[in-house]
């Protein structure tokens, strides 16, 4: 067994660092993580990486040359979404990366894929998600969103929530029931809708920590053609569950945790007086190291999995799991370290470390809530990965 990565791979990881030396200011991740960067600032600069990254088709690298891809293999795509994370780069691939793409390319028909999948590797649109509504989370196969079909159209109403950047993106990617007299799971279809289309309308919702994020997004009588239908009517329900997997196979929160821990470790020694005051903090610190290492472990697995074309299932779980629990014992370590001031907000002479550990603390709370909640990831592990009887 070999943890190391090959010598080209090391190369590859160079580039991209030589990449985000160039395209991000030097100061950018600190200023990122003390919630000192603007929306606008951000996607100004967003814009900017993602269009140098499409210009090197490094947007989807792991994708099949035909749709725009460098066919990369997984673990150059790790290292991307690794180093990509650590320096917090601002951009990307996003949701149409991650699992809008690859669900098209499995399930769309020829058509589809060339209309969609080139204007998601060249950076053009940015999508969002339209899963979750506010009686359908964990229980996704509950929603009742109607899509009803009208001659050469679909007739779409319903109440999304939680839509991650739907104030942003052009394109959605929407579960919506299509029979309702089926058994729950077998009457959802999943669409592609553009978001300026007559009738929807996005509303904010802001986070614990005072951020824009997430939206609710309303239907009402929302037209849309027929063949914006992706692959087989009523079979969404297990399309979804296969870009599901997609979305949980992350490098990513250990990654920004290994950042964090970084800055936690950099402030003790740069005040030890910070580590006497707090000798339980010292042993936090060597543990959230060693939780990292086998994070990044666990995490590594996956590329190794879908190299071999295995889409990562109760695997992706795991990773996902312990991935967004570390990130809130991270935080967490971070508060009981820096102290009362440490809970002091950014904006304060008084925060610890700008308030940045103050907002990361916030901010974790809905990472083990997003993409599935850790009950149900658990669930997904004993039934999948241990075999037991369904809970
Ligand atoms: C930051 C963030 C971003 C998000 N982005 C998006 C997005 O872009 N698009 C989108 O569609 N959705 C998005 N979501 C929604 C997310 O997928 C749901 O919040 C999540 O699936 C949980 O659903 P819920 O909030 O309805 O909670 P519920 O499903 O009501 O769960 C409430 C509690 O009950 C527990 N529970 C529920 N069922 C079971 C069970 N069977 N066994 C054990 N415990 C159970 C849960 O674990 C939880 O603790 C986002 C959420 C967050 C926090």
């Amino acid at each position: 067994m070999d943890f190391t990565f090959s010598e080209s791979e090391e190369q590859f990881r160079a580039e991209i660092r030589r990449f985000l030396a160039e395209h991000l200011p030097s100061d950018w991740s600190d200023r990122a993580f003390v919630g000192e960067v603007d929306q606008s600032e951000r996607s100004d600069l967003a814009r900017l990486v993602t269009k140098a990254l499409a210009d090197r088709q490094w947007l989807a690298m792991a994708w099949p040359k035909e749709y725009g891809g460098l066919d990369a293999t997984h673990m150059q795509q790790l290292i991307y979404n690794e180093e990509t994370s650590y320096h917090s780069m601002p951009g990307g691939g996003g949701m149409g990366v991650a699992w809008v793409g690859p669900a098209i390319m499995l399930y769309g028909n020829d058509e589809q894929k060339e209309r969609y999948i080139p204007r998601i590797t060249s950076g053009d649109d940015i999508w969002c998600t339209l899963y979750s509504e506010p009686s359908a989370g964990s229980d996704l196969a509950s929603l009742q969103t109607r899509a009803v079909r009208d001659g050469d159209e679909y007739v779409i109403n319903g109440q999304k929530i939680w839509t991650s950047g739907g104030h942003t993106a052009n394109m959605g990617w929407l579960a919506a029931r299509t029979d309702p007299n089926a058994p729950k799971h077998r009457g959802i279809s999943t669409f592609v809708v553009p978001m300026d289309t007559p009738g929807i309308a996005v509303r904010p919702l802001v986070n614990l920590a005072g951020e824009h994020n997430f939206n609710e997004v309303y239907f009402e009588d929302v037209r849309i053609p027929g063949e914006n239908l992706v692959g087989v009517e009523n079979r969404g329900w297990y399309q979804v569950a296969t870009a599901l997997d997609f979305e949980r196979s992350g490098v990513g929160a250990y990654a920004s945790g290994k950042r964090n821990l970084e800055r936690l470790v950099g402030a003790v020694k740069s005040d030890p007086a910070l580590g006497e005051r707090n000798p339980r903090a010292r042993y936090e610190l060597a543990d959230r190291w060693i939780e990292l290492q086998v994070g990044f472990n666990i995490a590594y697995r996956i590329p190794v999995l879908q190299a071999k074309g295995v889409i990562p299932n109760h695997e992706a779980s795991v990773s996902k799991l312990y991935g967004s629990e570390l990130a809130q014992r991270i935080a967490g370590t971070g508060m009981h370290l820096l102290g009362l001031e440490g809970q002091v907000v950014p904006g304060s002479p008084h925060a610890k470390l700008g308030g940045a550990f103050a907002r990361a603390y916030m901010n974790a709370a809905s990472s083990t809530i997003a993409a599935g909640t850790s009950e149900i990831q658990r669930n997904i592990i004993a039934q999948r990965g241990l075999g037991l009887p369904r809970g």
